[in-house]
């Protein structure tokens, strides 16, 4: 048995990375707020894959969350193979209209959650071997986008500790990650990025594909991390 913990897992690339895994043989452990959609991913994935989806019904805003997600991992498993932090949360904004609030949740669920549920799951992750962290970053982990400043910074926060993290635990046999998509046709991009045409965005199944085939990888070799654009953007801009 191969266990696989992603969170904010009810919609978007979070579910398609969740079922992804399943098809791969995982069983999970999907995380988000809400309960009727992981239930019914869960379904599904039994349905399709006949692998096993426990879920945990949390908000990842809270230091807590953490807490809970690893008590009902231990309870339900007790191993963990694959952490894939996924939750997140996207604002659009004038920079002088942010406010603290804005920054202190977006920050909490994008860098502070994923930081603090990784120190958490470390020891299961050292059983593993290999174990893998997949933190689901975006472009914006390298670059600014105008009226994203709260979002932008913390992706690069999270692409600054991926980047830690990997360099302190991949001696004990840990492969850390970072996937870095453009825009994905989801209710995310829908909200902060209207104005890009619905035909040129990058499909959920897309980013997991990707994740699926990193976790593939076991040998001697190791991608950091994966820039995916969508094809409507020039190479390497
Ligand atoms: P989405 O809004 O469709 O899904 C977000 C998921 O995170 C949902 O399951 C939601 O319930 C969960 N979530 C949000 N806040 C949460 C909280 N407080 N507690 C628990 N769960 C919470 O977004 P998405 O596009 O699927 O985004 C998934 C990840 O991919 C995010 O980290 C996002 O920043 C990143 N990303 C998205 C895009 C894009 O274009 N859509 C591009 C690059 C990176």
């Amino acid at each position: 048995m191969r266990v696989a913990l992603v969170t904010g897992a009810s919609r978007g690339i979070g579910r398609a990375i969740a079922l992804d895994l399943a098809s791969r043989g995982f069983d999970l452990l999907v995380a988000a707020r809400g309960e009727s959609a992981l239930r019914e991913l869960g379904r599904e994935i039994g349905q399709r894959t006949g692998r096993t989806a426990h879920i945990a019904v949390v908000d990842m805003g809270h230091l807590e969350s953490a807490d809970v997600i690893l008590s009902i991992l231990k309870e339900r498993y007790d191993r963990l193979d694959v952490l894939v932090n996924n939750a997140g949360i996207a604002l659009s904004k004038p920079f002088g209209e942010y406010c603290a609030a804005d920054w202190e949740r977006t920050m909490n669920i994008n860098a502070r959650a994923p930081f603090f549920l990784t120190q958490k799951c470390l020891p299961q992750l050292l059983e593993a071997k290999p174990g893998y962290v997949i933190n689901i970053c975006s472009v914006v982990s390298k670059k600014g986008y105008p009226e994203q400043s709260v979002y932008s910074a913390s992706k690069h926060a999270l692409l600054g500790l991926t980047k830690s993290i990997a360099k302190e635990i991949s001696a004990f046999g840990i492969r850390v990650h970072a996937v870095l998509p453009g825009a994905v046709d989801t209710d995310m991009v829908r909200g902060v990025r209207p104005d890009i045409d619905a035909g040129e965005l990058i499909s959920p199944s897309e980013v997991a594909s990707v994740v699926g085939a990193l976790i593939e990888m076991g040998g001697n070799a190791v991608i950091d991390e994966v820039e995916i654009r969508r094809k409507s953007k020039p190479p390497w801009a």
